[in-house]
């Protein structure tokens, strides 16, 4: 099989932001979609709750741009959000198009006779969903649209490594040519080429010891887009969700606010109630203060994990409410009507990323980007539920317009080097890697968590500054590996989110630092990072 591999488009990753840019594609136009496992696997897989748009009669685009608005703390871009918003409806009728399922309600009388919830946040019903696992169903449907495109070449199973720029190889313009890929089951670098690339790879939640995110989110496409000389924006902003199950084998399992919202309490681990002195609203207050108030008894006591009980109601009552979390939390041996669960907070959504305009265009020509790896501007301070999904749909609608226009100039014959790996050896010491991820992802989150001070990001930034000189010696030695190159991402992206932390001297949405425990009125900008390798897109 050929080292190299030529395409129209390159699309890394295979979430719902890169298999709807694959699909919107015109079919005479030849698509490569890489995924680092299965195509199926990554976050969109297991968004449960649903997709935000514009679907009752009695809502309005004014209202949900309003919503949207409030949540961002006064960061959000109003031009994206009305971009946004506004797409939203179509977005869902191309879904629909497409084969998505989505739970209908009898008694509808309008939004098309689907079923809307409503979510934190909103103030009107206006999340359509398919049951409790809205990704799956989004996720299975495009995975088998693509797989019936002769257009679509799926590649599993393969992790990009770099991209490749005409201004690495030394040319003065700057150009996105492509990216190196490992094939992880020939353990060969093969080169992609494309004119356009989209990075779709998705957050970078597994920076934090707690997510509850998939082994994916390692951050690779905005650590990527950082080396090649894009500009990052917004990484202080990582939303954490109060309760994840604490159980050496249930990898990164959500406990529901509705299990709060009907009465379950927090506890210590000696079984005091704890919330009541944080907010008047105790369990029931916001998302970022729940988490802030376990962040601080765990740190205060030392303690692994904290509780969640809901024991004291009735047993059917909670096995008819929440099955789903009975049955899995049985599996682990925790019978939830008769003792409490243990929770920890977890790493749930990355708000920054790489920057994009209104086409999903990054700083370097023919390199756009779309989903949980982009910052469009939309989420500002603070993400509102349910509208990740709709702006993966929407920003790889507005990225497969662009594309149509941008292949019909002429393509570059910048000539690519094949990967060299004449200087490299077999990795000797694997127990390197794996000592590093482990110590990364546990100083992210004692020192660069939910709740910051400077004294700690400076901590955090010694040991990720150390912690880069190491794994670089270590990759220019030895042949690359799937661990290896997550670990060299994530150290990448640690740095990041500590440089963008340290930047922001104020506390505004899922910010929060002791040493400026308010908001500035005056710091409503976003936080941008710009890279050495940085080359001002020329005007068009
Ligand atoms: C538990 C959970 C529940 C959620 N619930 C909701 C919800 O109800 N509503 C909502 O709007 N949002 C929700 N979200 C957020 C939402 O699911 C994500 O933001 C969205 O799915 C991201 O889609 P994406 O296409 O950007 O990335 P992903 O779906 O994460 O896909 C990333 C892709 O990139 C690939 N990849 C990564 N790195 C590389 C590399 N180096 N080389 C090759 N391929 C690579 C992966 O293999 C994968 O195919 C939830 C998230 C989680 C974790």
């Amino acid at each position: 099989m050929s080292n190299l591999h030529q395409h129209d488009v390159l699309v890394l990753g295979s979430g719902a932001a890169g298999l709807a840019l694959a699909l919107r594609l015109d079919p005479s136009i030849s698509v490569a979609v890489i995924a680092k496992r299965e195509i199926s696997e990554g976050s969109t897989l297991y968004a449960q709750g649903g997709i935000s748009a514009v679907l009752d009669r009695q809502d309005t685009t004014e209202s949900h741009v309003r919503d949207t608005l409030h949540a961002g703390g006064g960061l959000c871009d109003p031009k994206v959000v009305r971009r946004v918003v506004e797409r939203g409806p179509a977005a869902i009728g191309w879904l629909l198009d497409q084969g998505v399922h989505f739970t209908r309600d009898a008694n509808a009388v309008d939004a098309g006779g689907y079923h809307l919830t409503r979510e934190g946040g909103h103030t009107h019903r206006r999340v359509i969903h398919a049951a409790d696992a809205t990704g799956r169903e989004v996720e299975t449907t495009l995975e088998a649209q693509a797989r019936a495109r002769p257009n679509i070449a799926l590649y599993e199973h393969h992790i990009a490594v770099d991209l490749i720029t005409a201004h690495k190889l030394g040319h003065t313009e700057q150009r996105c040519l492509g990216a190196y890929v490992l094939n992880r089951g020939s353990g060969r670098v093969e080169t992609f080429r494309a004119p356009c690339v989209l990075l779709a790879t998705g957050g970078a939640n597994k920076v934090y010891l707690y997510t509850s995110n998939p082994d994916v989110a390692t951050g690779d496409g905005i650590a990527m887009a950082w080396r090649a000389g894009c500009r990052i924006a917004n990484m202080e902003f990582m939303q954490f969700h109060p309760t994840c199950l604490y159980h050496p084998k249930a990898k990164s399992f959500l406990v529901t606010e509705a299990l709060r919202g009907e009465g379950a309490r927090l506890l210590l681990p000696d079984g005091t109630r704890f919330m009541p002195q944080f907010d008047s609203r105790a369990e029931l207050a916001p998302r970022d203060i729940v988490a802030r108030a376990i962040d601080h008894e765990m740190k205060r006591l030392g303690a692994e994990c904290l509780y969640l009980d809901i024991s004291h109601r009735p047993p059917e009552f909670v096995r008819e409410h929440f099955p789903n979390i009975h049955a899995r939390c049985l599996e682990f041996g925790i019978d939830i009507t008769r003792e409490p669960i243990p929770v920890v907070p977890a790493a749930h959504y990355t708000c920054g990323g790489v920057l994009v305009d209104a086409r999903a265009r990054t700083d370097i020509p023919g390199l756009y980007a779309s989903g949980e790896v982009a910052y469009t501007g939309l989420h500002g301070a603070n993400r509102m539920a349910s509208n990740s999904l709709l702006e993966c749909l929407v920003y790889s609608e507005l990225a497969a317009q662009d594309i149509a226009g941008a292949l019909d100039r002429p393509v570059t014959d910048i000539e690519v080097p094949p990967w060299d790996e004449s200087r490299v050896a077999q990795p000797d010491e694997e127990v390197v890697v794996a000592h590093n991820w482990e110590e990364l992802r546990r100083f992210m989150w004692d020192y660069v968590g939910i709740v910051r001070t400077n004294k700690r990001l400076q901590r955090a930034k010694r040991r990720v500054d150390l912690l880069r000189q190491e794994i670089r010696e270590y990759y220019g030695h030895f042949r690359v590996s799937n661990d290896l190159l997550e670990l060299r991402n994530l150290v990448d992206v640690a740095d990041l989110i500590i440089q963008c932390a340290l930047r922001r001297r104020e506390s505004r949405g899922l910010h929060y630092t002791l040493d400026f425990p308010h908001k500035d009125p005056t710091q409503r900008s976003p936080t941008i990072l710009i890279p050495d390798a940085y080359v001002p897109r020329p005007r068009q």
